[in-house]
């Protein structure tokens, strides 16, 4: 494995994908230096936690300060997390070395079949459904990529697998080169991440450069009325909201109309949203060989994951739900959108740059009231407190306190922030937990 033999390369970040880059570039060879602008307890603890050994590291000043000569490095890897346009980058790229994303390093060591999954909403419910209909139905899966161990982990493992269902991000899509899967899911796209990118062009099309590569063998499993281009790929479309795709979900059954076949949906998974996840998922297992027969029962038994239109609690003819996950505006109408009951809505948190102002047709009758929260929570207020009672609070528990106040019995009380959350916590985890330890105080 001597692929890099006598080359150095540079590492940017030091998280998972980083990490996992080095390890796996150190298997072929190569010199690594992996280098993070935290300090160097933040770089010591990421590499005492992987067991990594025989790497370089630069943290924090040094990093600032790093000068780069032509010639110092044969290529540098770039972590998700950071932007190619950033200074650091910059460095390397401004002294002539090549640049490429972990993901497409990654790729390019591997020969394992892919899933790969994008889309603003629903990558991880999809990532991990796949990575689950794989491994129920005897083909050895594992979700990745984006999502849980980085491309590279899973290479470098050198645990070998049938197909591995890969989420994918728009930050990972800028850097890819060669990359493509057999079979390519596009769920959706809505504006997000308008912090990290000038504007909704260019995340759309770092996200469409996922069908950059397909070919006539491949597949682009994509929403219908999505506009992207899907290249030379077979398309296949799904809906659970009209008629005009390939399959259809209506009234709790999902319409497969190449296949002829109508089939009951048994999962733990709730809400319109989620069928098309189940959809696009099926439709990928399906690329890889699956028949419907088989992921039908495998389906019942997904644990459906936290922080998603998960219900914590009954109380008093209330149900409390936690979709901590909703970082955008998207996320946000599909949870409103897939409740039967009245809602009172906890939803803000941090100043993401996202138009909240689509948003009044979803509130408008199927809301019952609105608790706002975090650094956005008085531009929310101010922006519908016209439509319907809205109210701010100090913290997670105080919200919790006054949407039980206001609720009825029958209404259903959602955390569904609609942006980051960043302002608050360290991130929708933590948020969601706060979310589920005030709603179980409450009595
Ligand atoms: P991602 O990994 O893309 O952020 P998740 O599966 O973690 O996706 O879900 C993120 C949020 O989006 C959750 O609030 C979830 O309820 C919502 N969501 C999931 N799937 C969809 C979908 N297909 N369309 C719209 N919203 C969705």
């Amino acid at each position: 494995m001597s692929k890099f033999a006598g080359q150095h390369f540079a590492i940017l970040g030091a998280g998972r994908s980083g990490l996992g880059a080095a390890r796996l570039a150190r298997l072929h060879g190569a010199e690594v230096t992996v280098m993070d602008e935290g300090g160097p307890e933040k770089i010591q603890a990421a590499l005492d936690k992987q067991h990594a050994e025989g790497f370089r590291t630069l943290s924090g000043q040094a990093v600032r300060e790093l000068v780069v000569k032509p010639g110092d490095f044969d290529l540098v890897i770039l972590s998700p997390g950071l932007d190619a346009g950033w200074p650091l980058p910059k460095k390397f790229t401004d002294a002539g070395v090549p640049l490429t994303g972990e993901l497409e390093f990654a790729f390019n060591l591997t020969d394992m079949a892919l899933v790969g999954i994008t889309g603003t909403n629903g990558k991880s419910t999809c990532t991990e459904l796949i990575a689950h209909l794989f491994n129920a139905c005897g083909k050895k899966s594992v979700p990745c990529g984006n999502h849980g161990m980085s491309l590279s982990e899973v290479v470098a493992s050198g645990v070998s697998y049938d197909v591995l269902s890969l989420e994918i991000s728009s930050f990972q899509l800028e850097t890819i080169q060669n990359y493509r899967a057999k079979a390519s899911l596009w769920l959706n796209f809505a504006p997000d991440h308008l912090d990290r990118y000038p504007g909704m062009e260019e995340y759309y099309a770092a996200k469409a450069r996922i069908f950059e590569n397909v070919t006539a063998d491949d597949v682009a499993i994509v929403r219908a009325g999505e506009t992207v281009d899907t290249g030379n790929a077979r398309r296949m479309t799904f809906s659970a909201y009209g008629e005009e795709a390939d399959w259809t979900y209506e009234g709790g059954r999902i319409h497969a109309k190449p296949e002829g076949v109508t089939f009951d949906v048994k999962s733990g998974l709730r809400g319109r949203h989620n069928m098309e996840n189940v959809m696009a998922a099926m439709m990928a297992c399906q690329v890889h060989g699956l028949t419907l027969a088989e992921m039908r029962p495998a389906l019942q038994s997904y644990q459906v994951p936290a922080h998603r239109c998960e219900l914590v609690r009954v109380l008093n003819g209330r149900e409390f739900i936690n979709d901590s996950k909703a970082t955008n505006l998207h996320a946000l109408e599909a949870c409103i959108g897939s409740m039967e009951r009245p809602i009172v809505l906890i939803a803000g948190g941090k100043d993401k740059g996202l138009d909240y102002s689509p948003l009044r047709s979803s509130l408008n009758g199927q809301v019952r009231a609105m608790v706002c929260i975090g650094e956005i929570a008085h531009s929310l207020k101010t922006m519908f407190e016209d439509l319907l009672p809205c109210q701010t609070a100090a913290d997670m528990a105080d919200a919790v306190q006054q949407a039980a106040q206001i609720s009825q019995p029958g209404d259903s009380i959602i955390l569904s922030p609609g942006t980051s959350s960043f302002d608050m916590y360290t991130g929708y985890g933590q948020r969601g937990e706060a979310f589920r330890s005030a709603v179980l105080s409450l009595n």
